[in-house]
């Protein structure tokens, strides 16, 4: 069993929906990699369980940095709901593993109200030589705005996916040069 890292609190039933999810997208995750996406896979829910958005890391694809899957996640939500403040919708974002620096801070200016990811950054970097950027603390600094961050959900099924990606010989990017 895995130690779920959350900064408050979170009910067995957004832990089994969340683990479901993630789950769900770690495998799908795998089809976004053979067909040229960055290997990671983010999707926006609302409170009702209605999926808003769904989108994979396209970097390279669209030759964009910020084309981070959470980034892409949250721009497709905005459009969809003609609003650059998600708040009032109350969403869930789900992310394949731990938001990176930029994203960390996409989330919170989009208005998500709860964060729910599977590899934790430091693993991510381990397996893959990503550097996920600096800071630390985030999931209290989003406690004090008010968002619920909750991750290493089912980490060993996105450890695999992440370590096939670095097997295939895809792409390493980062900000040291
Ligand atoms: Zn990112």
């Amino acid at each position: 069993m895995n130690t779920i890292l959350t900064n408050g609190p979170v009910s067995a039933q957004q832990l089994e929906n969340a683990a479901h999810i993630l789950l769900s997208l770690q495998q799908e995750l795998r089809t976004c990699i053979a067909q040229g996406s960055g290997p990671f896979l983010a999707a926006i829910y609302d409170e009702k369980g209605n999926l808003i958005s769904k989108t994979a890391n396209s970097v390279v694809a669209q030759n964009c940095s910020h084309c981070h899957a959470e980034m892409n996640a949250i721009k497709q939500a905005e459009e969809k709901l003609r609003t650059f403040d998600l708040a009032p919708h109350r969403l869930r974002l789900y992310v394949t593993s731990e938001p990176c620096l930029m994203c960390l801070g996409g989330i919170l200016w989009s208005g998500i109200r709860e964060v729910y990811f599977g590899v934790p950054s430091k693993r991510v970097e381990e397996i893959t030589g990503f550097d996920e950027g600096f800071g630390t603390g985030w999931m209290e600094e989003f406690k004090k705005r008010g968002i619920l961050a909750c991750g290493n959900i089912e980490p060993q099924a996105g450890e695999e996916v992440l370590a096939a990606y670095v097997q295939a010989g895809k792409r390493i990017y980062k900000p040291s040069r």
